[in-house]
């Protein structure tokens, strides 16, 4: 069984043509910094090379061969992004850029909608900066308040704490699927049950769980779920909003031109059919076709092997770095983790650490990861993060527990 893994991973490899790279003379590429930005297959890459040789044209409004073929495939791509998501229509997939801007958009348009002075907004104390800094520009142009459920000493949600500030009952949860720095993955089924029958909706941040775990808006019964492409084997350019359709019908546009009208006069217009009244202006057509194909790929490897895989590489990491004398590894136990480890490293400064290791070809992120508040809360300035992919090898934590034995040999 585990043999015949060890080969598909070997097979599945040869398909990310940058993995095959050296990054200097004979020095293999190690990349341990997919929560970044995941590598792309060879079929994604294909897929929107394909686009532009042989079907490039402006979506929705030609009668042209051409035009057709891009239209078709575009709404193609959305139907395999619902499917995948267990979304119950395609209408309530929104193309955005990315996860940042689906969850600007449910800020600036849900929010104006729906929020006054003094209604509460929860959010949590491990937000990457995408998930709070929408909700405090709304808070200071509307007077909202916001609060933040707190960490537990294991590095999770304080359940008991959540409970307690849905009493003062919010309008809106806002909080991460699975933390890019904790690792954490959150009982999002759990506490939208709890959040609803609070009276408040609920939006997950899913830039780190679509990619790493099955995820299905349906069975989680969350209100709006935003994630990207560039995280889960797609390209960059591209991301998702999903909203329940009768919260995106109700909903304003968010920014105004041309796709997302239906009709327009010199002094106003008529808004579009969801979700094409959220998506003004020339789309990102061939990311979305790379969405697509990228899709096309995790659901042909099994959500549930790429979630299996992933929690086997981070178990073992734990084990290997917290063997390594001066190392912390910051996130609650390997059970209740995704594939992602930051660690601080008694004596050496996260950056050099990254450094000494990008010199053996392995790629790991040194700073604050775009969650500086969470960070501030750990009494730490930085961290260094190893972060794997269905790509990764366990060989691969073992180049990476070999290079912090250089950096300690260095630093002492
Ligand atoms: N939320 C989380 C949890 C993330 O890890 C990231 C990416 N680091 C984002 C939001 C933002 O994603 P993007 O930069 O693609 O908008």
């Amino acid at each position: 069984m585990e043999r015949a893994q060890a080969v598909e991973l070997r097979t599945l490899r040869q398909e990310f043509p940058v993995l095959q790279r050296e990054t200097s003379p004979g020095v293999r590429l190690v990349y341990l910094d997919s929560a970044a930005t995941s590598q792309k297959p060879r079929r994604v890459i294909e897929a929107m090379s394909q686009f532009y040789e042989q079907h490039n044209a402006n979506i929705h409004r030609g009668v042209h061969r051409l035009a057709e073929e891009a239209t078709a495939a575009f709404e193609a791509a959305r139907q395999l992004v619902a499917e995948f998501i267990g979304a119950a229509s395609a209408r309530e997939i929104v193309f955005t850029r990315n996860t940042t801007e689906s969850i600007n958009l449910v800020a600036a348009s849900w929010g104006r909608a729906n929020l006054q002075a003094g209604d509460l907004v929860l959010l949590t104390e491990m937000e990457h900066h995408s998930n709070l800094v929408p909700w405090q520009m709304l808070a200071a142009e509307r007077g909202l308040r916001l609060e933040f459920v707190p960490l537990s000493a294991d590095l999770r949600l304080d359940q008991e704490a959540y409970a307690r500030l849905l009493e003062q009952q919010p309008k809106l949860i806002a909080f991460t699927h699975m933390s890019n720095v904790l690792g954490t993955i959150n009982p999002v089924s759990e506490m939208t049950r709890q959040a609803h029958a609070a009276g408040a909706l609920v939006l997950v941040d899913a830039a780190q769980s679509v990619p790493h775990l099955p995820v299905n808006v349906t069975d989680l019964g969350v209100d709006f779920l935003a994630f990207s492409a560039h995280k889960m084997c797609g390209p960059t350019g591209i991301g998702v909003l999903y909203g329940r359709r009768e919260l995106l019908e109700a909903m304003p546009p968010f920014l105004g031109g041309g796709e997302m009208i239906k009709r327009v006069h010199l002094r106003d217009f008529k808004a579009n059919e969801v979700p094409h009244k959220f998506e003004a202006g020339t789309p990102a057509i061939a990311e979305a076709i790379g969405l697509g194909e990228a899709v096309g790929f995790l659901s042909e490897v099994g959500m549930s092997a790429v979630e299996q895989h992933g929690q086997r590489l981070i178990a073992l990491a734990m084990e290997r770095l917290e063997e390594v004398p001066g190392v912390t590894v910051h996130g609650p136990a390997a059970e209740h983790k995704g594939p992602v480890a930051a660690f601080t490293f008694q004596g050496a400064h996260p950056h050099d650490i990254a450094q000494v290791l990008d010199s053996r070809g392995i790629a790991v992120r040194a700073g604050h990861h775009c969650a500086m508040p969470l960070h501030e809360k750990l009494g730490l300035p930085a961290t260094t993060r190893a972060s794997f992919y269905l790509y990764n090898t366990e060989q691969e934590i073992d180049q990476l527990i070999e290079g912090l034995y250089q950096v300690k040999e260095i630093f002492g």
